[in-house]
């Protein structure tokens, strides 16, 4: 069995029939949309012969996630502190700056920093809680806890987190 199999993104597919045409075995299905994995030998012509960039070879098994050792997660940290100064820096011109411009683009560029940390943050084994939900549950628990140095902590945890409300 071939380790790729051919995936069609439907939103981008222009329905042209290219891959029709060129599949050696009848695996794709233009009236349908699907791609039938039992047919598919991951020859790929149908993802060269597309004109939409539609079909992806993917592989049958990805590799296994990457461990999350003491050297990534440093690297990762450096990574995400660096963000957070560019962040900062941005949150600067914004605040300082008189041009509607330049305050547009430091409004982008700390969203993107912003965004971009969370990533890594993700990456780096750790959640952001700051859903809603997160609120709600940490609230609730709160209410439920009847151990002190617990109730403390959750408070110091609701303080802290700046939830997207
Ligand atoms: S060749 Fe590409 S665009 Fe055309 S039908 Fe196939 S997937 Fe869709
Ligand atoms: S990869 Fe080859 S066999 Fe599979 S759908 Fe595309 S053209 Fe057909």
């Amino acid at each position: 069995m071939s380790e790729v199999r051919a995936v069609r993104n439907l939103r981008i597919c222009s329905k042209d029939c290219l891959c029709l045409y060129v599949c050696p075995t009848g695996a794709t299905d233009t009236e349908t949309g699907q791609i039938d994995f039992s047919k598919c030998i991951g020859c790929g012509a149908c993802s060269k012969a597309c004109p939409s960039g539609a079909i992806s070879m993917v592989p049958y098994q990805y590799p296994k996630q990457q461990t999350k050792d003491d050297l990534v997660i440093a690297k990762l940290n450096k990574l995400i502190q660096s963000k957070v100064e560019q962040e900062q820096m941005a949150e600067y011109i914004y605040k300082n700056s008189n041009d509607s411009i330049e305050k547009q683009l430091a409004k982008a560029i700390i969203r993107a920093n912003r965004l971009m940390t969370e990533d890594l943050y993700r990456e780096a084994g750790f959640m952001l809680p700051q859903s809603k939900n997160t609120k709600d549950f940490l609230k609730n628990l709160l209410q439920q806890t009847k151990d002190e140095t617990l109730k403390k902590d959750i408070e110091k945890l609701i303080d802290l987190l700046d939830f997207n409300e």
